[in-house]
């Protein structure tokens, strides 16, 4: 069964707010904030760089979790690199990809800004970049098997998009890329811990948030590399070389080569205990809760005047508008009259989300611990909102 109320216990600052704003951060759970203070006042050190007991306990602590990781996405965990985040994450591949002049990247218009800027940056080097269009937020019909060729180095999408919450079809297209020579990343920012994800090894490149879907600390996120070798290190430091001259280095194998410098350890350690509670929660009753809580706020909210919906039925991110409003003001005054944090704006996928409405949209987006409480005082909340401005 599934524990709401024992759940909720996990994150005390539930009983000060209305969070709906999981898709942009999650809130953080108690036992990963133990496991940061233990870290912290028990045996802080660096990882990886020391024979004496806090930095062996501090570097098996930080493993602990690349191997929970990879256990939960059934991927060896060798082939994970902790990132600061998914931005992070995409970057690596952008910038490590040997790319030649020609060479094409086919994203689509639905992308999170994380993974349209670094495909858009590298056309300086000669890399086309071809943008699918989109319906509805789903890719158009066909569009990924017509923009696909033999140019095509790497198909890069996301699973579920932040503005509308669709689901897009990524196995199909990890087929396409693969069918065509290509390689395919991805960002799995929206999905991972809120749903039963595809076979991750499907892809070549799976971009991982650390601080959303898993629960973990913010300033953690993760890489899954199918092949590490077909990436180069973009950034040269300290823990990742087996040997170094004045002349030359022999850099340490994946995932060490991709992670010079002191990375975030108590992050790291955090998200340990915090996959932790989602495996024990189960990401199938976590995808069934958080369903049923999207399904309440898109039944009451479409059924208001003055209010269009944008998000399809089913989502768990859902974007709207009040007719005459401006989203960051009915943000602001959900939270000064209820209590309720809400996503306004652009939610950093200006393009899809102006093509909704010029202004933005507002957001609210479900986490495992959202109760449908939560969701009928959003709908009350915008209900008087609009009526307000209706007869203002
Ligand atoms: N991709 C998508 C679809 C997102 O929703 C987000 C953030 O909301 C990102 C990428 C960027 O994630 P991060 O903040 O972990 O870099």
């Amino acid at each position: 069964m599934y524990d709401l109320a024992a759940l909720r216990e996990e994150f005390p600052v539930l009983s000060t707010c209305i969070y709906l704003d999981s898709a942009a951060t999650s809130q953080t759970p108690r036992c990963a904030v133990e496991a940061m203070n233990a870290y912290f006042f028990e045996y802080a050190a660096n990882h990886g760089r020391g024979a004496f007991r806090l930095a062996r306990r501090t570097t098996e602590e930080y493993e602990r979790t690349r191997e929970h990781l990879g256990e939960f996405l059934g991927i060896p965990a060798d082939h994970l690199v902790f990132s600061r985040n998914t931005t992070e994450a995409i970057n690596l591949v952008a910038r490590g990809i040997c790319w030649e002049k020609g060479d094409e990247v086919v994203t689509t218009a639905l992308e999170h800004h994380a993974n349209l800027l670094p495909w858009l940056a590298l056309r300086e080097r000669g890399v086309r970049v071809k943008v699918v269009p989109q319906e509805g937020g789903y890719v158009q019909e066909g569009g990924i098997q017509e923009a696909v060729g033999r140019a095509t180095r790497l198909v890069a999408v996301n699973h579920v998009t932040n503005v509308l919450g669709t689901v897009i079809p990524v196995e199909e297209y990890a087929q396409v890329a693969h069918d065509a020579g290509a390689a395919i990343l991805v960002d799995a920012a929206q999905s991972i811990g809120h749903m039963p994800m595809p076979r991750t090894d499907l892809f070549d490149y799976l971009a991982i948030p650390g601080h959303k879907g898993l629960l973990g600390p913010q300033g953690t996120g993760a890489l899954y590399i199918a092949d590490p070798d077909t990436l180069a290190a973009s950034c040269y430091g300290g823990g990742m070389v087996a040997d170094v001259s004045h002349d030359q280095f022999t850099l340490l194998p994946c995932p060490a080569r991709f992670e010079p410098g002191t990375p975030n350890i108590p992050g790291v350690i955090g998200l340990g205990p915090a996959i932790g509670l989602v495996k024990a929660l189960g990401v199938g009753a976590i995808h069934r809760h958080e369903r049923e809580v999207g399904e309440r706020i898109h039944a009451g909210l479409s059924a208001m005047p003055g209010v269009t919906v944008y998000s399809p039925l089913g989502s768990t991110v859902i974007s709207f508008n009040v007719a005459g409003m401006a989203p960051d003001f009915v943000a602001v005054l959900l939270d000064q009259k209820a209590g309720i944090c809400v996503r306004s704006g652009m939610h950093c996928a200006q393009p899809l989300t102006q093509s909704l409405d010029p202004r933005g949209t507002v957001r609210a987006s479900v986490g495992c611990y959202t109760t449908n409480d939560e969701a009928d005082a959003l709908v009350r909340a915008v209900g008087e909102i609009a009526r307000e401005k209706a007869t203002a």
